[in-house]
């Protein structure tokens, strides 16, 4: 078992990871994660179903994992990845073209984050774990935010002081209890709104995040088909957004977006587009989410004559009754 506090750090830090810090069980967390995510599924009740059938999972991460002593929260970046995405058709000119967010072209941050928790317990030697990286209930950010990792950033990331808000979290839930991580005296973040006024959507308040006006979370996580509104919304966006990161002044490495030719997209077919997005963040999203993407950018970027045309030319590409739909809610 680890006892010293200074070691597990550098351990986390050997093992890949950017920052990390501890949570204990806390009898007064499930209150507090009950108060935010009421607020939550008020403003934003029915965007994310996990969330609203899984409140009490979410609000109660110890209770609902009563062998667990603690949690270790990191903060990592994934490595840079040689990304089969890059084979997919490329941007052509005077041809409607969508961006993939440049975080997707690295190592699939749920693989990476994965390794990372499983180095880190077994070098601690947990006999008993559960890794999360952003795919199950589980409160990522408020753990973050609990442990002292960072601070809360206007655009609902966990800033770190002189990282930036775009590194990835994962959580290692685990058996052994560990120390905690005494956290250097870290300002929080400064306010300086840069990350607000990036976002081209308006999506970002001083109330927060207003989820459906966020084109990463209507490209990769919104199922079904597009609304017209929902379609101007996306603008451009295939796969992820990162303006709101990028803006910030402590990101070190704002990286550029991969830019597809859509209508080359949507003439693949659908078995070589699985194998080619096979490993990477896409893949959680899907084929159907990715071609879907690939209509809304050409209805949104055309004329009402050229979308006539486009959608005798896309519908008999595409059997899924959310992209038909989609094409169907042109105007
Ligand atoms: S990810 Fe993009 S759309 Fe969403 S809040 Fe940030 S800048 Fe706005
Ligand atoms: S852009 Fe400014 S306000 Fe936004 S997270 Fe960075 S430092 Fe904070």
């Amino acid at each position: 078992m680890i006892r010293d506090a200074t070691a597990l750090q550098e351990l986390c830090s050997d093992a890949g990871a950017l920052a990390s810090a501890v949570v204990l069980p806390d009898p007064a967390l499930p209150a507090r994660l009950h108060s935010l995510f009421q607020l939550w599924e008020t403003r934003h009740g029915g965007a994310l179903p996990y969330i609203d059938t899984k409140l009490d999972t979410i609000c109660d991460p110890f209770g609902h994992r009563p062998w667990a002593r603690a949690a270790l929260v990191i903060a990592f970046h994934a490595p840079p990845a040689d990304s089969p995405l890059r084979n997919l058709p490329p941007a052509r000119t005077g041809r409607p073209s969508g961006t993939i967010a440049a975080y997707a072209l690295k190592e699939d941050y749920h693989v990476a984050g994965k390794r990372i928790l499983l180095d880190i317990a077994s070098r601690i030697g947990a006999t008993q774990i559960e890794t999360c990286v952003d795919a199950g209930p589980v409160p990522e950010v408020e753990l973050a935010i609990a442990a002292g990792l960072g601070s809360r950033a206007p655009n609902c990331m966990v800033h770190l002081d002189g990282a930036g808000c775009a590194a990835n979290l994962a959580i290692l839930f685990t058996d052994l209890p560990l120390p905690r991580i005494p956290i250097p005296a870290h300002p929080d973040c400064p306010h300086c709104l840069r990350c607000l006024q990036a976002c081209q959507n308006h999506a970002l308040s001083a109330e927060g995040l207003d989820v459906r006006r966020c084109r990463s979370y209507l490209s990769g996580q919104f199922r079904g088909p597009l609304s017209w509104e929902q379609q101007l919304l996306l603008h451009d966006t295939l796969f992820g957004c990162s303006d709101c990161s990028h803006a910030c002044p402590d990101d070190p490495a704002p990286a550029c977006a991969l830019r597809v030719d859509c209508l080359a997209l949507l003439e693949m077919p659908t078995a070589e587009l699985r194998r080619t997005i096979a490993g990477t963040a896409i893949e959680h999203s899907g084929t159907t989410l990715l071609k879907r993407n690939a209509v809304a950018i050409l209805g949104t970027h055309s004329t009402p004559d050229e979308r006539n045309t486009l959608r005798k030319i896309i519908l008999p590409l595409c059997a899924s009754p959310t992209i038909q739909q989609t094409i169907q809610n042109w105007p």
